[in-house]
């Protein structure tokens, strides 16, 4: 079956594996998939929601369908003998990639000469490879997702460390903004120059270092569309996901991770109007699902990335179970990682 066989064959095919799998495949969909990949999804949800569902569903076999990270995150969860299939080991996460370990170990070196071993952690969003989330658990560091980073990042405050944030710069900015970090205690970790680009005096004195990492589906908002969508909507609305620069949240005055858009738009008085600032599939969803809202993109952007889950990637991976696209996570990378999402899981 190739990607050019129509949609309705394909999905007659992937409900038929479905029903031959029975209770023992779990097809879980991120919230920024296509449609048609959502519509086939026994759960949908964000990412580490959908990996928690899986760790405590009786399912041998996870199908994730979302970007690699995600897939990982769940193999860190699975019970033993759960296995995890990610349709398309090729759909990555750029964000994720701009923190790679060995510059994640430099960046952790250069800080322990600057600052001192002990005086600072890291705190590593989920969007994020399992190697970094291990090294994060080796660190006595935690994971956060977009709904708890200001409670992470609170913890590790609280106890008198400096916080590595990382691999988001704008999440981490936002943060820092909402907990009343001054903006002189934040300073930027450029990870292609030694010790980030920052003198030594500079990283003595910060409280927030922030790793120099975006997501472009979230960049691409900017505040003078903010500003037009005001101007064509009277009265609307502006919510926008916090991966989006400080200034776009500052003007939408409104963020929040994609389960927080789900209750804003579900609590928004019928006939209203909700503009949002996050991927397009998830708007377009929002809107289908809330016909008395009048629900709007702040502009079109997709993820690219998730939009490599075909339906004929997901019924190949069915069809070729127990060992097709299988994901693994070796035994101490799994281990160290679960520590730092644990913690997460502890504080939040
Ligand atoms: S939307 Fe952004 S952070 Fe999410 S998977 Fe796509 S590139 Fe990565």
């Amino acid at each position: 079956m190739n990607e050019h066989a129509g949609h309705e064959e394909l999905a007659r095919r992937v409900r038929e594996a479905k029903v031959r799998l029975g209770g023992n495949c779990l097809i879980l969909t991120h919230h920024y998939q296509r449609p048609e990949i959502v519509a086939l999804g026994d759960a949908r949800g964000d990412s580490l929601g959908l990996s928690r569902l899986a760790a405590s569903s009786g399912a041998r076999h996870i199908v994730f369908c979302g970007v690699r990270f995600m897939a990982e995150s769940a193999a860190v969860l699975a019970r033993g003998g759960q296995t995890v299939h990610h349709p398309d080991p090729f759909s990555g996460c750029p964000m994720s990639d701009m923190a790679d370990v060995e510059d994640v170990e430099r960046a952790a070196s250069e800080l322990d000469d600057a600052c001192g071993a002990g005086a600072w952690l890291p705190v590593t969003y989920v969007n994020s490879s399992a190697e970094v989330k291990a090294l994060t658990g080796r660190m006595g560091g935690a994971c956060c997702t977009s709904s708890n980073a200001e409670k992470i990042v609170r913890w590790a405050l609280g106890g008198g460390k400096k916080v590595l944030f990382l691999p988001d710069e704008n999440l981490g900015a936002n943060t820092g903004a909402r907990l009343g970090v001054d903006p002189r205690e934040i300073v930027r970790w450029d990870y292609s120059l030694p010790s980030g680009g920052n003198d030594p005096d500079a990283l003595r004195s910060a409280r927030v270092i922030l790793w120099k990492g975006y997501c472009h589906v979230h960049t691409l908002f900017t505040a003078a569309q903010v500003d037009d969508v005001r101007a064509r909507f009277t009265g609307a609305r502006v919510i926008v996901h916090p991966e989006c620069s400080p200034e776009v949240v500052t003007r939408a005055g409104e963020s929040g991770s994609t389960e927080f858009m789900v209750r804003y738009v579900e609590s928004a008085p019928p006939g209203s109007t909700v503009v949002v600032g996050t991927e397009l599939n998830f708007v377009r969803r929002l809107a289908a699902e809330h016909p008395d809202r009048r629900v709007v993109e702040l502009a079109r952007s997709m993820c690219p990335n998730m939009f490599k889950i075909t339906l004929a990637k997901l019924l190949a991976t069915l069809e070729g179970l127990p060992d097709a696209n299988l994901v693994t996570v070796p035994e101490d990378v799994r281990r160290d990682a679960r520590d730092a999402l644990d913690r997460m899981l502890a504080l939040s």
